[in-house]
């Protein structure tokens, strides 16, 4: 169908808001505005030991953003990545290691290569793709930073949801491995997650790549509870 036909009878809209927007699958200009929100998340000793690069949300998880991201990982809804990826793409310019860096450098002496959380090969089956992954590949590939999926799961776990911190470190203690074959050995690695709550799954992840012999961590969450 031509477009104009589709404008005309489905006018695009925000998918967070509804107001009208001139491009589809985007969010309105007001909603990334009041979405993206990069800080840098406060750390505890371990976490800041291995994450030199530090841990980096993107944005709040509430309202609309959470909606969002709820909406992709358990509806499969995957016409919102357009917006999703304006939101990291936003996001990931106010990070100041990565901005200032544009792709050439980020941090550390290499190249930075973008890792996601990976799900169980259980889950990636049942759900048909890794959220993480598709919202960070097209955003970092826009900064030259390609993304690797070589972190694996060693075993199935619960979900973290209704855990608390103690049985949430329990539940991905020495979970994750990097896979064989994979370099990263003297590489500065970021670890990408669709949401960060307590860290327990960055900080075991940020472990398995440390002992792949990554020169530098840095985090990077869409989104996390901590303001
Ligand atoms: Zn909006």
């Amino acid at each position: 169908m031509f477009d104009w036909i589709l404008d005309f009878l489905f006018p695009p809209a925000c998918p967070i808001c509804g107001r009208y927007i001139e491009q589809r699958d985007c969010w309105c200009r007001e909603c990334v505005k009041k979405l993206v929100r990069p800080h840098r998340l406060p750390l505890d000793d371990e976490m800041n030991r291995l994450f030199d690069g530090g841990v980096w949300a993107l944005g709040v998880y509430e309202a609309g953003l959470r909606d969002m991201l709820r909406r992709l990982k358990y509806e499969g809804r995957k016409g919102l990545l357009g917006g999703l990826h304006s939101f990291v793409g936003a996001g990931l310019a106010g990070v100041p290691s990565l901005s200032v860096a544009r792709g050439v450098k980020a941090f550390g002496d290499d190249s930075p290569v973008a890792v996601p959380v990976p799900l169980h090969p259980d889950r990636l089956k049942e759900r048909g793709f890794n959220q993480s992954e598709l919202i960070f590949r097209e955003p970092f590939a826009e900064l030259r930073i390609s993304m690797e999926p070589v972190l694996m799961r060693t075993r199935p776990t619960v979900p973290q949801f209704g855990l608390t911190a103690a049985e949430r470190r329990e539940n991905v203690q020495g979970v994750f491995k990097v896979a064989t074959g994979a370099d990263l050995s003297g590489r500065a690695v970021i670890i990408a997650d669709d949401i960060m709550t307590t860290g327990a799954t960055l900080l075991e992840c940020a472990r398995a790549v440390r002992g792949a012999g990554a020169a530098g961590i840095m985090g990077i969450v869409a989104a996390s509870g901590r303001k």
